[in-house]
Formats: structure tokens, C-alpha cells, sequence
């Protein structure tokens, strides 16, 4: 049997009659943009991560780009982001005409180092974009305490941890605003393209509203030059199921990780701060001979991924930014190294005790552990 990296077709399988059910409910309204199921699910959203408001919007970077452009910030501007990110967490900077300005990560949690925010910082600087990488919070209070001295906004990047906590409290809630997707990897995951915006600022939660549709309030009266980007009832409808079920989805993923954390013989497994409460969307290991391992365990028949390979800064689409090889090494060697293996609320605890098997056998016949 072999171990695939992720079965999307799962989470419908477990709640095909919940989830047929609001696909009837969207079809037979006759409403299909901007209605009921889209304003329940924002309630329904914000209260789950501690918010007054939530804005559902097209996509993740989406929700990014019209934070950054809702915050008055554009030309000329910088925003402060990590170096090791998925491209995404940049293009929510660039598409609103600012430059994003990288970060090297903490080499133990993989998210943006605090103590290298400060020396980035300059007289264009407007915000931090802090990342919850792989589903682990990043250190807020430290980025936090950082915007206040220098009177910068802070957006979170919540794509990949909904649900996870820092202190006790929800990521979504812990900056001026944060941008999630429910791109279908993601732990809270629509059957389509989705994201939204959450925040406690009425005014821009007022602002991201209006630019979500054509910069309209009232039907043909356009206050501003907007987009088109809104969650569909459809999405919406779907992800009410979804959020019900987020919680013990994640506590399965938790459950998971322990396994693995627990089990696992490789160099160097993922490090979580006494602080954090992550959601696993990815469990990540590094491994110097990490090609080889992945090949190994292709034969085997299990599934890996890495994310990411090429970073950023590195990327075709950024070679106007002047950065080159060893610009920003950490986030270049993780690059190297890392290796996402198998981790979802639908896979079995014997599958993830197949890879700590796999695993071990070739780093005990490399010698890479005991
Ligand atoms: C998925 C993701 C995004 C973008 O979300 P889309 O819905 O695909 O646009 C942004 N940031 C991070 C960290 C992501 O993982």
C-alpha cells in the first residue's frame, strides 16, 4: 500500500452528506455571490479566531494584497517579510506596488527571526508580514513589540495555520490583520479557490469590503477603484461544514505529529516553542542528503514533498531585486534540506509507523543515526 501525501478527496468522503447537503441548499437559492452563506460564514470565522471582523475574499493572496493595499501602503513603501516563505506571502506585497523586504528565518522554528527584523528596517519601512510557516505561529510578541517602537502595521500570513494558537490565542487575531486561503491543501480548505481577510480595525475591514467588490457599497456607485475578488456562496456554504470540523481535524494532525515526533530517526526534527500550538499543516524534516532520502522513499511508495524549493528571492519572478546565491543562506540550506512527509487528518497511524520505518532503515544504512 502505498502512502500518498495528501487525499483531497478524504474530507468530503467524511462529511459527504453534511457537505451535499449546503451544495443543495447554494443550488436551490438561486444566490450565488455576496449572500447569506458568505455573511454566516465571516461571522462564523471571525468568532473562530477572535475577531470582530472577517472579509472573505477570492484567494490568500488576495486577502494579502488587499491588507497591504487597504493599509494605504504602495509605492515606494517597504514591507518587511521572511526570506523563507511560499512566493505567495512577497506577491501579496508586490501586487500593491510595494517592495517586500526579506528576513532570514530562525533556523530551529523555520519562521522569521526577530532579533534580524530591526536592522531591515528603514525610513520606507510600513509594515511586518509575519508568516506561520508549516502551520507553527511565529513569535508575536517579539515582532509585535518591534511595530510598536517603529509604529509599523503587522499582517499576519495565516494560510497555513488555521486554528493554531500562540500564548493561547488564535493566529488571525495577533497583528492589524491577517490573510488566510482556503486553496484546497490548505487545513481549512474550500472545494475551489477562497480566502479571507480577519481584523479588529473597523475601518479597514471597511476599506478591504470595498475592494473586494468593484469598490462598491451600494449596487452602481463606486466609492473607489476596486477588484473583483469575493468568497462565493458556494465556497462559503462548503466551508461552514469544514470549520465545524477544523478543531478535530487539527487534533488529529496533532496526534499525528506526536507519532512522528516521538518515532521518527532523521537529523533534525521540527522544534516547537513551549509558546505554540501548531496545526501540523506540514511536517517538515531536514536531512542533508535529502534527494537521496526522497528518491528511498519514493520506492517505497511514499509520497513527499518539498516546500520549498526554490526560494523567492532566487525566483525568475524576483531577479530584479538584485539578490543572488548565499543573499540570504539559512533559508538557502533549508531549501537543501527540507522534506515534507505525509501528515493529514486521513491518514491511518499505521501509515505515518510505515514512514518511521522507512525512514529509519536508510538513516541507520547511512549511519545518519543509531
Ligand atoms: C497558500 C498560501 C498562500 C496563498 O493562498 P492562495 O489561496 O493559493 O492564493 C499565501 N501564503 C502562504 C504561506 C500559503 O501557503
Amino acid at each position: 500500500m502505498n502512502v500518498q501525501f495528501l487525499d483531497m478527496k478524504a474530507p468530503y468522503l467524511e462529511l459527504k452528506e453534511e457537505l451535499d447537503a449546503a451544495y443543495r441548499r447554494v443550488m436551490d437559492s438561486g444566490w450565488y455571490i455576496l449572500g447569506q452563506e458568505v455573511e454566516s460564514f465571516e461571522a462564523e470565522f471571525a468568532a473562530y479566531c477572535g475577531t470582530k471582523y472577517c472579509i472573505g475574499v477570492g484567494n490568500g493572496l488576495d486577502a494579502l494584497h488587499l491588507i497591504v493595499r487597504a493599509m494605504g501602503i504602495g509605492t515606494l513603501d517597504e514591507v518587511i517579510v521572511p526570506a523563507n516563505t511560499y512566493i505567495a506571502s512577497w506577491l501579496g506585497v508586490s501586487c500593491a506596488g510595494a517592495k517586500p523586504v526579506p528576513v532570514e528565518p530562525d533556523e530551529n522554528t523555520y519562521n522569521i527571526n526577530p532579533l534580524l527584523i530591526e536592522a531591515a528596517i528603514t525610513e520606507r519601512t510600513k509594515a511586518i508580514m509575519a508568516v506561520h510557516l508549516y502551520g507553527q505561529p511565529a513569535d508575536m510578541d517579539a515582532i509585535n513589540a518591534i511595530a510598536k517602537q517603529y509604529n509599523l502595521k503587522v499582517i499576519e500570513d495565516g494560510a497555513q495555520a488555521h486554528g493554531a494558537k500562540y500564548k493561547g490565542k488564535r493566529v488571525g487575531s495577533l497583528g492589524d490583520a491577517a490573510g488566510f486561503s482556503f486553496y484546497p491543501t490548505k487545513n481549512l480548505a474550500a472545494n475551489g479557490d477562497g480566502g479571507a481577510v480577519t481584523t479588529n480595525d473597523a475601518d479597514l475591514a471597511d476599506r478591504i469590503r470595498l475592494m473586494r467588490n468593484y469598490g462598491s457599497r451600494v449596487k452602481y456607485e463606486n466609492e473607489i477603484q476596486g477588484f473583483n475578488s469575493r468568497l462565493d456562496e458556494l465556497q462559503a456554504a462548503l466551508l461552514r461544514v469544514k470549520l465545524a470540523k477544523l478543531d478535530e481535524w487539527n487534533l488529529r494532525r496533532t496526534k499525528l505529529a506526536e507519532i512522528y515526533l516521538n518515532n521518527l530517526a532523521t537529523e533534525t526534527l521540527p522544534f516547537v516553542p513551549e509558546w505554540a500550538e501548531p496545526v501540523w499543516h506540514l511536517f517538515v524534516i531536514r536531512q542533508s542528503q535529502r534527494d537521496t532520502l526522497q528518491q528511498h522513499l519514493h520506492q517505497a511508495g511514499i509520497s513527499t514533498l518539498i516546500h520549498y524549493p526554490i526560494p523567492p528571492h532566487l525566483s525568475t519572478a524576483y531577479t530584479g531585486g538584485k539578490w543572488h546565491i548565499n543573499s540570504f543562506p539559512i533559508t538557502e540550506k533549508l531549501a537543501q534540506q527540507v522534506l515534507s512527509i505525509p501528515i493529514s487528518p486521513h491518514i491511518t497511524n499505521e501509515e505515518v509507523s510505515r514512514v518511521c520505518d522507512t525512514l529509519k532503515k536508510f538513516n541507520v544504512a547511512k549511519g545518519l543515526v543509531a
